[in-house]
């Protein structure tokens, strides 16, 4: 904090304070994973969300302006990945500061950024393996477990709807917003010299008519949002899938040719979606004929998760669910449910004959212990796999998906058999819609609104869109980009990689191999014209260039 003196004029004193509270956008600009804000305000340095970035990247995250130890706060959003999943990292960089999040965001933190750790290690390993072969120097995982332990340390559970005084001039508040259970919108009240200005945070934007949690709440004032525009340019269908009868159908029709329904799922969120439903064709009595069918969670992570979803029950359940709860039931616990949690108990459910239903994780088949249950079901032309979510390009889930006949699983071939099929749930993200309502939430005067969250183009259309409707000023950040709270200004835009130059996308290439000759050139020429980047850019584009390189010379 500046300390102001009587001979400063006012133009000097509002550029001083000014320069005190600044947004910096770090991560999850022009794109949709990765997400990290940096505030600064009242002389404090806060992170909004410190997430690992999935997929393909299209833009360079540039990293923390500032050393990770000088940071004070995090605000955390909700527990997943991409939005919590640098946590560790930022506590192996030497952050000791707190991390604020709802209860139920805390709780699913505990358990997933300890898995997180896992598979850093595991990847770290099983790199080094091979990399000792061939006398390449060790590969340093992202973090270890201690890390993931140390930065849970740091979780301060907070109450939804409360004001909570983190320290002098600043505030916070969540309000739940509908994403996944703990999920939550943040509003930040920052007041520094009398001023005081309050920046909205959307996180994640839940869809209508989840099972289970509630619908977003929204807020009602703001000078700044910051909100996600992963659905920015789309529309969820209108027409409700039945699920239920769908589910049953699939049930039904495996169980009377005597297979297994085999479901990959994700851990946390879909499970426990599964369950609900599970729970209501018994309790409804649509598969009269199984009635007492049963039902195996094979997934440490899915039963933890579970367990979370239980303890926060009447917090974060929506009316329907809460109903049952009232009434002494547990929608997640029926009759004929199996959890294993050793490999033991995990192998024992081959060996079980009578049909019944195997829900596992990973959710795309990457990993984890569903690939045993592939590897026992696939070639049986009686079972199913049932996919209930999204499968990403060049995993094994998208593979049989798009009906692979021959896959490899353990070193081994195995022909597809089974059935595939896919049941297309309720998406956890709001549609443009719902997003665009979202933000009518808002009453009075929105000084900015900043698009973040999305792909590369629907961060701007999704940015136009609000501009026109609500006509308030709107920004799509690229990383780095800063702004100034008081005055309402950008100050740097940031940095984008150029775009492919048009013609070189229109061009289409004949062969496999020309595309890959010309995506060379892309790199070149994206290099020539990188001249300008300072020297320690410029060391990590070559690092970069250097291990793709090496991952495809040997
Ligand atoms: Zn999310």
């Amino acid at each position: 904090m500046y300390n102001l003196t009587g001979n400063d004029t006012i133009e000097e004193n509002e550029k001083r304070v000014g320069e005190a509270m600044k947004l910096t956008f770090i991560g999850a600009a022009h794109e949709v994973t990765g997400s990290c804000h940096f505030l600064q305000a009242v002389g404090k340095n806060i992170l909004i969300d410190c997430g690992m970035e999935q997929g393909p990247d299209l833009y360079e995250n540039p990293g923390l302006p500032i050393p990770e130890s000088e940071i004070d706060y995090v605000f955390l959003t909700h527990a997943h990945i991409d939005h919590s999943g640098m946590l560790p990292a930022l506590a192996k960089k030497g952050f000791r500061g707190q991390i604020f999040a709802t209860f139920a965001t805390a709780d699913l933190c505990n358990i997933m950024l300890r898995d997180s750790a896992h598979i850093q290690e595991f990847e770290a390993e099983w790199r080094n393996r091979k990399g000792r072969r061939a006398g390449k120097p060790e590969y340093e995982p992202v973090y270890v477990m201690q890390d993931a332990l140390d930065a849970i340390e740091l979780l301060v559970p907070c109450q939804y709807g409360e004001r909570i005084t983190i320290c002098d001039g600043i505030q916070i508040r969540f309000t739940d917003v509908g994403h996944l259970l703990g999920s939550a919108s943040i509003e930040v009240w920052a007041t520094e010299e009398g001023v005081t200005k309050k920046i909205v945070f959307s996180g994640d934007v839940g869809n209508l008519d989840q099972p289970i949690i509630k619908d977003p709440s929204y807020t009602e004032t703001a000078d700044y949002v910051v909100v996600e525009s992963t659905y920015g340019n789309r529309i969820h269908s209108a027409e409700k899938p039945d699920y239920l009868g769908e589910f049953t159908r699939i049930i039904k029709e495996t169980f009377d040719r005597g297979g297994n329904v085999v479901i990959p799922s994700f851990a946390v969120g879909r499970t426990q979606e599964m369950l609900y439903f599970i729970r209501e064709i018994k309790e409804q009595g649509l598969l009269k004929e199984y009635q007492d069918f049963d039902v195996y969670l094979d997934s440490p992570l899915a039963i933890e998760a579970t367990k979370v979803f239980t303890k926060n029950m009447r917090d974060c359940f929506d009316e329907e669910a809460l109903a049952l709860v009232n009434s002494g039931v547990n929608p997640l616990v029926f009759p004929g449910l199996h959890t294993s949690t050793t490999s033991d108990d995990s192998k024992m459910i081959n060996f079980i004959e009578k049909p019944k239903v195997i829900i596992s994780a990973s959710g795309m088949c990457d990993a984890g212990r569903i690939r045993h249950h592939l590897k026992h079901n696939l070639w049986r032309p009686e079972c199913t796999i049932l996919f209930v979510g999204y499968q990403a390009n060049g995993t094994l889930g998208r593979k049989l998906l798009e009906g692979e006949k021959n896959v490899k699983l353990f070193g081994e071939e195995i022909e597809v058999h089974a059935r595939i099929e896919s049941l297309h749930g309720v998406s956890g993200h709001a549609d443009m819609n719902g997003l665009l309502k979202w933000i009518g939430g808002f009453r009075g005067h929105v000084e900015r609104v900043f698009v973040v969250h999305g792909e590369d183009t629907v961060t701007e259309e999704f940015a136009q869109t609000v501009e026109e409707k609500f006509g308030y000023k709107t920004w799509a950040p690229f990383p780095c980009c800063e702004a100034d709270l008081i005055s309402n200004e950008i100050i740097n835009e940031g940095v984008k990689v150029p775009v492919r130059p048009k013609k070189a996308a229109q061009r289409r290439a004949d062969t496999a191999f020309d595309r890959l000759v010309e995506a060379g050139k892309r790199l070149l020429d994206i290099i020539y014209r990188n001249e300008g980047l300072s020297n320690k850019d410029k060391a990590k584009f070559e690092s970069q260039i250097n291990n793709l390189a090496d991952k495809w010379e040997e």
